[in-house]
């Protein structure tokens, strides 16, 4: 077995480990660096770096903080859904191997149900509680109050207790042990980060060779001119610039999508 060092601090490990088994990797976590240090995303401290790079320094230490060759760093963040629809939830995890010189980063992003609530009346917690999802735990706010980690049944109670002072906030305890839901995505983002490491370059064989930058120009179906359809993807080897293109098998676009035909 390889050993891998994954620098994480909510107990994330588990949700490596099947994905990577099938490398002959074992996951182990690393401890003893605060990974707020790099900006959490529950806004505790600004970020100065962006997600990726937030991912790509975490594995860098983890080889380093272990002395193992392969270190693994994970990045999560939740922004605005397409047209403004729900919450998006984007995991990043990067791999880099010191020895090799190489570093591949993998993504998976799912529509969440994250919420939050601004609490008036306990009575209001009758028809958000049911809608929570099972495992999903809660934090509950109140100027600078804070409790996380709760339960529905947890939170009820305190609530409860805090509205005799005021309005509270009811949200989602977006930690990745707190959210089912965002293990889901981190379990998906592994099992992105196997595929890519079995992708190898096939000129100076690195892995991380993935299509993933968006070729446009599909033909139109009647006039037969390029349009701004995507026609396949590429991959390009950050390592040696080998370009290699993925074209779709379906040939041509609708021409409501031409600039000739519908324009
Ligand atoms: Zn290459
Ligand atoms: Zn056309």
């Amino acid at each position: 077995m390889q050993q891998v060092a994954f620098l994480t601090q909510h107990g994330k490990v588990p949700l490596l480990t099947e994905a990577l088994a099938a490398l002959g990797w074992q996951i182990q976590a690393v401890s003893g660096f605060d990974t707020d240090l790099l900006g959490s995303f529950a806004g505790e401290r600004p970020r100065f770096m962006t997600a990726a790079e937030c991912a790509l320094r975490k594995a860098a230490l983890a080889a380093e903080l272990s002395g193992s060759a392969i270190g693994i760093g994970s990045e999560g963040s939740f922004n605005a859904g397409p047209y403004g629809l729900g919450t998006l939830n984007q995991e990043l995890l990067c791999c880099v191997n010191i020895d090799e010189g190489w570093a591949v980063t993998a993504v998976a992003q799912q529509l969440c149900s994250a919420r939050s609530w601004q609490l008036t009346e306990a009575a209001m917690l009758q028809t958000i509680l049911p809608t929570i999802p099972d495992g999903q735990l809660l934090l509950v706010k109140q100027g600078s109050r804070l409790e996380k980690a709760l339960t529905p049944a947890q939170a009820l109670l305190c609530c409860e207790q805090w509205l005799a002072k005021g309005a509270v906030t009811l949200e989602y305890d977006l930690r990745a042990h707190c959210s089912p839901e965002r293990q889901q995505v981190i379990r998906l983002a592994a099992d992105n980060l196997r595929q890519r490491l079995q992708q190898l370059c096939p000129r100076c064989h690195k892995p991380g060779f993935w299509p993933e930058l968006p070729l446009a120009g599909l033909p139109c179906a009647d006039c037969g001119l390029p349009t701004s359809q995507p026609r396949g993807l590429r991959a390009c080897c950050r390592y040696c610039d080998y370009q290699q293109d993925f074209l779709h098998s379906s040939g041509f676009a609708d021409p409501a999508n031409c600039p000739q035909c519908n324009p």
